[in-house]
């Protein structure tokens, strides 16, 4: 239910998360499967700090030497000095928050490469034709990455499928569990398809298209912060049923 993406460029590989504590064999794996190393990983990038994402970064910058790009302000979350923050957008979100498993501690890390608001690194020195921008909305320092490929790689700026995103409705778009601004990530996801991403690769269910990703940009766009939104699948309907 929690994906990471090796994006494979002329010239090396850039990494999009670092899945939960305890992935980095899987990353392994998927380098091998493309004939490649760890030392053809020049790039790990991390979207945001919620530990699904960045549980393994520790880990894979060990092993890969490669370095590690986050936004300037998930950087006390990432190195332990803050807790992270977790704004639910509906019932499975707020029942989740009071789960062990999302406080998980993992190997905290200091990036080697921040971003600040508005700043955009260029990817081509790291082997892939592409840039990563500050994407804010599910979180202040959430990052994504675009590809000339006209794919995007968003992280948890929206999920798809049900709760974490299954394969069940995977091409149907939702909220994730956690957002902070909605509005702000509607129009991020607008303006990515107004630049012309035709694929959005997503950190739970996905990809959806950019026809999905419009059509539930414009429903974020009328929300207020930290509104709940119908949910399709709720305890409530489920008894009612
Ligand atoms: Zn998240
Ligand atoms: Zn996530």
């Amino acid at each position: 239910m929690v994906n990471a993406h090796l994006v494979e460029g002329d010239a090396g590989c850039v990494l999009v998360d670092a899945g939960l504590p305890g992935s980095a064999h899987r990353v392994g794996r998927a380098l091998e499967a493309l004939g490649r190393t760890w030392k053809d990983l020049e790039l790990i990038v991390i979207t945001h700090a919620h530990v699904d994402h960045a549980g393994d970064a520790a880990e894979l910058r060990k092993r890969s030497g490669a370095p590690i790009v986050a936004h300037a302000a998930e950087r006390e979350h990432l190195a332990g000095l803050a807790p992270m923050t977790y704004c639910p957008t509906g019932w499975f979100g707020r029942l989740f928050v009071k789960t062990p498993a999302i406080h998980e501690r993992y190997l905290r890390v200091d990036p080697d490469i921040l971003l600040s608001d508005g700043e955009t690194l260029d990817l081509s020195r790291f082997g892939v034709r592409g840039a990563v921008r500050h994407t804010p909305g599910h979180t202040k320092g959430s990052i994504s990455v675009e590809l000339d490929s006209r794919e995007a790689l968003v992280g948890d700026l929206l999920a798809s499928g049900v709760l974490l995103g299954g394969i069940v409705r995977a091409g149907h778009a939702i909220r994730p569990p956690f957002e902070e601004a909605p509005a702000t990530a509607g129009a991020e996801l607008e303006r990515m398809v107004d630049a012309g991403i035709q694929t959005f690769h997503l950190g739970h269910g996905g990809p959806l298209n950019a026809r999905e990703v419009l059509r539930h940009a414009r429903v974020l766009r009328h929300l207020r912060p930290g509104a709940p939104i119908p949910q399709r699948f709720s305890p409530e309907a489920a008894r009612a049923r």
